[in-house]
């Protein structure tokens, strides 16, 4: 394998951090091109030093000089803006741009790559979710790879690896079940921040934690599958799976399952997209069987976890309504982090959030950035005026 060039877009965040672990373990196969975060100046700076990156890009404008005086005279090229991001993205030096950015924010810059042909190794499921025909269109297009950063769509995707070509039956689609998976729904309405927070398996950033515990983040997840797999959603079914070895499975028409496993370690996928198809040596845990004893597995629970049926409904909608949706968890996501609204508030504002926002059936990139912003809109001010 030739020397790839990285770009990292969200460096400063838990992926983007895992994925500079891997790289230091294979300096001689990777080359850190451009490293982009929104707010985290000193450790951009630090990152930026340390992997010798060409450009960096620093989202929040009034923090550019402070990045820029203290890497300019390492020869370090420094930005400032999200436009920034989406120019320097389509760099002739690149090869990989790893999408590791929080939210619907990273679909302009996601979009911006893929026309520029360079293979995507895609941490953003947002970018999937809001615009997911027109993304894979746009691949499909500039012959771009999409390849899965996820854990679960690492694990589906590996799964198919020498599949020649054989229908999928079904995919069975892991989840934790996160911090109240055994709490009834009286604890849980009552779920505070901190416990909300704990997951029990994946170290994640605040919004991916809060959204296990909803288990919203296994309905992106769905919406995600389906894209990326081109599988509708009849054929995705969520098993519960507490111990996050199973990252997920396919099963063919024959009934075979091919299951992809080992310790919940992010760097795992991570470096499987970027050195994709070769696997490289990394120093995580190994599994030892004898030692897990047991594996088990449960059916979701949607009464407990509404947040999950959404997700389903807005794929059998379509159009923009998986847009809407994940803009409307954005709002309720940072207003529950915030301790706004309550832990059924998040699904209870998705949902009317959902019911009130104008419903496209062939959206345009154009029409999901329309709808996002609407969207948004229309759950700030119900959670302004507290109607929900
Ligand atoms: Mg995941």
């Amino acid at each position: 394998m030739g020397k790839r060039r990285i770009a990292i877009l969200g460096s400063t965040g838990s992926i983007g951090r895992q994925a500079l672990d891997v790289i230091s373990q294979h300096r001689d196969l990777f080359e850190v091109e451009l490293l982009t975060a929104n707010n985290s100046s000193e450790l951009l700076i630090r990152q930026a030093r340390e992997f010798d990156a060409n450009s960096v890009v620093i989202c929040n404008e009034e923090k550019y000089r402070e990045v820029a005086d203290a890497l300019q005279p390492d020869g370090i090229k420094v930005f400032a803006g999200m436009d920034s991001v989406c120019e320097l993205v389509q760099g002739s030096n690149i090869d990989i741009v790893l999408t590791a950015m929080v939210g619907f924010s990273g679909l302009a810059s996601t979009v911006a790559a893929i026309k520029a042909g360079k293979a995507i190794a895609l941490a953003n499921k947002e970018t999937l979710v809001a615009a997911g025909s027109i993304v894979t269109r746009l691949a499909a297009e500039n012959q771009v790879p999409l390849l899965p950063v996820d854990s679960e769509h690492s694990a589906i995707f590996q799964c198919l690896q020498g599949c020649a070509g054989n229908r999928i039956r079904k995919i069975h689609l892991t989840a934790s079940g996160g911090p109240f998976r055994t709490w009834d729904r009286e604890q849980i309405a009552l779920a505070t921040k901190a416990q909300a927070l704990k997951h029990p398996n994946w170290s994640m950033g605040s919004k991916i934690t809060i959204d296990s515990a909803t288990m919203m983040n296994k309905g992106l997840e769905v919406i995600e599958a389906k894209w990326l797999f081109n599988v509708g959603p009849e054929k995705i079914n969520v098993v519960v799976h507490p111990e996050s070895i199973i990252h997920s499975m396919v099963e063919f028409d024959d009934g075979a399952v091919i299951a992809q496993m080992g310790h919940p370690d992010m760097r795992e996928p991570i470096q499987y997209a970027l050195g994709y198809p070769q696997r490289l040596p990394l120093n995580n845990r190994k599994l030892d069987f004898a030692e897990l004893g047991s594996l088990s597995f449960f059916a979701p629970d949607f009464t407990k976890f509404p947040s999950l049926g959404l997700a389903f409904e807005s794929i059998r909608k379509g159009g923009n309504m998986s847009c809407i949706m994940n803009a409307a968890n954005e709002v309720a996501v940072a207003a529950y982090l915030q301790d706004r609204i309550s832990f059924y508030g998040i699904s209870d504002l998705v949902e009317k959030t959902m019911n009130g926002v104008d419903f496209v059936a062939d959206p345009s990139l154009d029409d999901i950035f329309a709808s996002n912003d609407e969207a948004k809109k229309y759950a700030s001010t119900l959670l302004d005026k507290k109607q929900f």
